[in-house]
């Protein structure tokens, strides 16, 4: 029998009556370990504790702050080849994506870090003679982090580091596909110099000890990656006790390609954006929104760049694109290929389960032609690796077709005008726009984010997080007079 894994409760690792398997899924064979899965009992017991090493932490000096946060980054680094193997084992995307996603998850905490010693408010003078006026920002306190699999170390990291450098106890629900990365990472905080019950880690099921936990009334704020579904269930719960809340959704993003595109960079773009972390990236670009003079053309080379793409064991050389995460997901892709065909498109290429070596969650990347927006395929949200061509006639009618979603996390444009570059950039409705870039493919240091049902709360990443993490404190003194 595989280890148990277990939680990290009120500051020590603490054993539950309940396990899952994790499994890998570029081979179902491959048990990587058992994960414990918390109880409503031991939420509530790390909860309480954190109260206090909140306070301690939050009275901690700054130095000693971005030292441990300093740690963490660089031991995350130094350790990328090892922890993003274990990821891309878990999770499924190849092994040189999970390296790169431990890598850039590291430096989210050495990003942090600086930011600690960046806390500077504000002051004024009062409109009462004698008054002066203090503004600062003090920790919210008490965090939920609830992350999802598809990036289960950069989100989760992505929240954590700023909840720590702005001075709070963090209580953090991974998603139970992917424990093996969230259990690494606590291991690496468990041996920092922070108070002991500061950092807590509730593995267990969303519909669970997730639930309990946006209930909580304890809690002070929840940040949440995940699906439209869940947020809204948060939104709900987080209304109830007025918790603080921030969501960052799915998305339904495209990328107009005019036509003046230069193809060479439209391929790749449109390629990687789409089969990127085999489709699963909340930033893929599942619309291709094509001009007609350019269509056929692109069709062709896309067709040749799908083809290419080489399916395999996340963990094996040359492989490109991973298995799907679960067979859930397989389940519901293989269904979207199957309403793409009854809504009229032609799947031109992919879009099939594959058996290869290892049984594992293969699927072929599906390239969907004669698309148009109205259709199920190109409105909801698939996470697939899948991407559906919607021809159109002028940019206008192209920049319309974009904006045409519920969604709005990224959208790009391949042109080689900067007019309409220009133009693109200012009226796509969404938080991030890709100028002859893919989708998906984001900085650390600058604010990340979608409108519409991509997004709700202020924004997360950079100097702006730390609007979510902090509140605001305006305080007024009078001083008297000295003589
Ligand atoms: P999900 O089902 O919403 O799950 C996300 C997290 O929420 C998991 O940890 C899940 O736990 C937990 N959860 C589920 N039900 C809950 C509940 N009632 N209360 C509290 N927590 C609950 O999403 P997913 O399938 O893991 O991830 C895919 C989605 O994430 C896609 O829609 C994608 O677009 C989005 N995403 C967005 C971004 C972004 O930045 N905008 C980035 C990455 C992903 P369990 O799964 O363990 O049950
Ligand atoms: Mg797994």
């Amino acid at each position: 029998m595989s280890e148990i894994y277990r939680n990290f409760i009120a500051g020590e690792w603490a054993t539950s009556n309940n396990a899952i398997d994790n499994i890998n899924p570029s081979d179902i064979s491959d048990v990587i370990g058992q994960y414990a899965q918390a109880s409503a009992a031991q939420l509530q017991e790390t909860i309480e504790a954190a109260k206090q090493a909140q306070k301690e932490w939050q009275a901690t000096s700054l130095e000693k702050r971005q030292a441990v946060l300093n740690k963490i980054g660089e031991e995350m680094m130094a350790r990328s080849a090892e922890l993003g193997e274990l990821l891309a084992r878990e999770e499924g995307k190849p092994r040189a994506e999970g390296v790169g996603e431990v890598y850039r998850a590291g430096q989210f905490f050495t990003y942090y870090a600086a930011e600690v010693l960046r806390q500077i408010g504000e002051n004024a003078d009062s409109v009462r003679d004698g008054v002066e006026v203090d503004i600062r920002r003090e920790p919210m306190g008490l965090v939920g982090v609830i992350s999802p699999w598809n990036f289960p170390t950069a989100t989760a990291s992505w929240k954590i580091a700023p909840a720590l450098a702005y001075g709070n106890a963090v209580i953090w629900k991974p998603a139970n596909l992917t424990p093996a990365s969230a259990w690494a990472l606590t291991e690496i905080i468990s041996r920092q110099d922070i108070p002991k019950r500061l950092f807590s880690l509730v593995m267990g099921s969303g519909a669970e000890i997730g639930q309990n936990l946006i209930e909580h009334p304890e809690i002070n704020a929840i940040s949440f990656t995940g699906s439209y579904q869940v947020g809204k269930t948060i939104a709900r719960a987080s209304a109830e006790n007025f918790t603080k809340f921030q969501l960052e959704l799915g998305s339904k993003n495209a990328l107009l390609v005019m036509d003046d595109a230069d193809l060479d960079i439209a391929i790749p773009a449109a390629a990687g954006g789409a089969f990127g972390g085999t489709g699963q990236k909340c930033t893929a670009s599942s619309r291709l929104i094509v001009h007609e003079s350019i269509h056929d053309q692109f069709v062709e080379r896309m067709l040749e760049a799908t083809k290419a793409f080489k399916v395999g064991h996340a963990l094996t050389e040359g492989t490109q694109l991973g298995p799907v995460a679960s067979e859930a997901q397989l389940n519901a892709n293989l269904d979207y290929m199957k309403l793409a065909a009854e809504e009229g498109c032609e799947i031109a290429y992919g879009g099939e389960r594959l058996n290869l070596e290892h049984d594992g969650f293969y699927m072929s990347p599906a390239l969907l032609l004669g698309g148009n927006n109205q259709m199920r395929v190109n409105r909801e949200e698939m996470f697939a690796p899948a991407t559906c061509v919607i021809k159109v006639g002028s940019y206008e009618e192209g920049l319309a077709t974009v904006n045409d979603t519920d969604y709005g996390l990224t959208a790009g444009i391949i042109t080689q005008s900067l007019a309409k570059a220009t133009h693109f950039r200012r009226h796509a409705e969404t938080g991030c726009v890709m100028v002859n870039l893919p989708t998906a493919g984001t900085d650390y240091h600058v604010p990340f984010g979608g409108r519409k049902n991509s997004s709700y709360g202020s924004r997360e990443q950079g100097k702006y997080a730390e609007e979510f993490y902090t509140q605001v404190k305006t305080s007024y003194i009078f001083s008297g007079s000295p003589f």
